[in-house]
């Protein structure tokens, strides 16, 4: 702004300025500093022209998610959403973000959708850590990222990611009822999500592509593809929705690289670099 104002300034040279009096002199000075504005107001987007991402830190509260090797999924999904966070807001300044959570707080899965519903988010991103039931064997050697779009479970294995991750549900006292008869431990249940999200799932699994590259060669996790489930909150959200399991709690080594200061700025990274490319076909 101040080089238009030093542009424009300069062509009222010395001469014109010594005839003119103080008071016109200001009136001049006021006009340049108006016109030098300009182009800032013509071209500054403002917040409702802003695209929109929403973070979901998933768990949160009396809700932990998973735990094991010291640590907490709850917490790992906050410090990561954290980072994604103030990246998104120092490199993307056409992009506002709006944390389903900021602290470590209890938030149902319906209050999730919701927030993300009425900010009209243009993109939801669910942050999680994956884990394998107690009884399988070789548990603590699985490892890797995996993103998941909305859909009908392809495999066990993708149907008990998803069953895991909306057992929340059953924290809800009356959750039969909320929602609308959805038993997460019942897989006849699932197939409410078959119709569901068509309209953004080439979208979403665009991004979730990018995510799950990036979570391969910017924080170096092995890769364990993109996968389709019935998660709740991809359902529940009217946009585009993806959710990252980012590694495994079960095993000691991914746990130390979630933990670490290192691991959360290359999962943080991944992200961003997935939403920089999602911004990029938005513009
Ligand atoms: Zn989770």
């Amino acid at each position: 702004m101040f080089n238009y104002f030093l542009l424009i300034l300069s062509a009222i040279n010395a001469t014109s300025i010594k005839k003119m009096n103080i008071k016109r002199f200001l009136s001049v000075a006021l006009l340049v500093a108006l016109l030098s504005l300009l182009p800032q107001l013509l071209f500054a987007k403002t917040e409702k022209d802003k695209i929109t991402v929403v973070l979901d830190p998933g768990h949160g509260g009396k809700d932990f998610g998973a735990c094991e090797n010291g640590a907490k999924e709850k917490d790992i999904n906050l410090a990561v959403a954290k980072k994604l966070r103030s990246l998104i807001e120092c490199e993307l300044s056409d992009v506002k973000v709006v944390m389903t959570r900021n602290e470590d707080t209890y938030l149902t899965l319906q209050q999730r959708a919701d927030v993300a519903n009425s900010n009209k988010g243009d993109l939801f991103m669910s942050i999680h850590v994956n884990s394998i039931d107690k009884k399988t064997k070789g548990r603590e050697y699985t490892h890797g990222s995996s993103v998941y779009v909305l859909g009908l479970h392809r495999d066990q294995d993708n149907m008990k990611v998803a069953m895991r991750e909306n057992a929340v549900i059953e924290l809800e006292s009356d959750y039969k009822e909320k929602y609308s008869g959805f038993d997460p431990s019942k897989d006849e249940s699932y197939i409410i999500f078959e119709m569901a999200q068509k309209r953004n799932l080439g979208e979403s699994i665009r991004i979730a592509s990018d995510a799950q590259n990036e979570l391969v060669t910017t924080a170096g996790r092995s890769n364990r593809g993109v996968r389709q489930a019935g998660f709740w909150v991809l359902w529940a959200t009217s946009m585009p929705a993806v959710l990252v399991e980012l590694d495994f709690i079960c095993n000691k080594e991914a746990v130390n690289f979630m933990l670490s200061d290192k691991g959360v700025d290359k999962l943080a990274h991944s992200l961003l670099n997935s939403i920089k490319k999602f911004v990029e076909r938005r513009r």
